[in-house]
């Protein structure tokens, strides 16, 4: 069997292109632009990059994209101000910090101030308990993009064996959370989990939130299962230079499963896509708006 390769490129740019649809709708019918803050402390090059891509998506479907790039050295009073201030702001619906924190500042009390109808990210304390109990909450968007591809793909998600391998707060777990919502029987695996290729080869849906470069073989999935695969390694390259790869071996999964997404080109896009259709939600909401169909868990 090959694979079908789910396209999250294409999928992340439908998405983005519903939410531009649903601004556009806000904004002539309610007079309302979403506007989106994201807060940068330091001058980490890789969350340099993801704020930077942010700010021009969020631009790009029409919403106010706000950024607050503060020193490295930023106290923890300084930077739980601003969030208080981002909380009572009305044009201001969405809040991402950006992680990693530097590490004099307390990253769960920093998203733990964050107002939870703005917690675009899901981080804060209470949308955890919300997802976790089955109630309305703003869903982790990385987690959300893997759900959206594989209701996509399958249609109905119901009675089917996933197991996720991973259990960070995340990704793993939300993603377990939003699996069993969907009634699949979940399995969470991690680092002590026994007979791994074992467990991963009763798995219908197997998602791969490691951070281990091709760590999950052809051998360990069973015919026709689906794979997502959320890693995004950077591995030497033989002939000099790098490149990216997931936590799955591509070539040797893609020989057995049902359909897999490709890294990079899968999770990664629509976890951008995501954060907008959050972002929208949390818009929707704020303003007692019904939400867009088809963009929350
Ligand atoms: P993390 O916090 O480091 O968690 C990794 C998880 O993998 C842990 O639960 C760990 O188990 C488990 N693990 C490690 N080695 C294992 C092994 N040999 N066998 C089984 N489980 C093992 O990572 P994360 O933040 O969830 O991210 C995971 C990957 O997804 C990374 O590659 C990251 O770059 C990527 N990512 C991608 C996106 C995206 O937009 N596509 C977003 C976020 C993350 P223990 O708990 O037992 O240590």
């Amino acid at each position: 069997m090959t694979a079908t390769v789910i396209d999250g490129k294409a999928f992340a740019a439908k998405v983005r292109a519903e939410v531009a649809k649903g601004v556009a709708k806000l904004k002539e019918e309610q007079g309302i632009t979403p506007g989106l803050a994201v807060v940068l402390v330091g001058e980490d090059p890789a969350s340099q990059v993801y704020v930077r891509s942010k700010g021009k998506m969020t631009v790009e479907v029409g919403m106010n994209s706000i950024e607050h790039k503060l020193d490295v050295d930023t106290s923890e009073a300084d930077l739980l101000a601003l969030i208080a201030q981002l909380n009572s702001d009305p044009e201001i619906h969405g809040i991402l910090v950006q992680l990693p924190l530097p590490d004099h500042l307390d990253s769960d009390l920093v998203i733990n101030s964050i107002d939870p109808a703005k917690d675009v990210d899901g981080f804060h304390i209470s949308n955890v308990g919300l997802l976790g109990t089955g109630q309305k909450s703003m869903v982790p968007c990385t987690p959300l993009g893997s759900l959206m591809m594989l209701r996509d793909h399958h249609g109905s998600l119901s009675g089917m064996n996933a197991v996720v391998i991973g259990r960070s707060n995340i990704v793993g777990k939300p993603m377990a959370q939003l699996l069993l919502g969907d009634s699949c029987t979940v399995t969470i695996a991690h680092s002590r989990t026994k007979d791994l290729p074992d467990v991963v080869r009763q798995a219908d849906i197997v998602v791969a939130a490691v951070g281990r470069p091709q760590m999950v073989q052809g051998d360990w999935i069973k015919p026709g299962a689906t794979v997502i695969d959320v890693g995004i390694n950077r591995i030497e390259k033989p002939e000099g230079g790098t490149r990216l790869v997931g936590d799955a071996d591509y070539d040797s999964c893609a020989a057995v499963a049902g359909a897999i997404t490709p890294v990079p080109g899968g999770v990664g896009p629509m976890t951008i896509a995501c954060l907008l259709a959050n972002t929208l939600t949390a818009c929707c909401r704020a303003n007692g708006l019904s939400e867009p169909e088809g963009l929350t868990a």
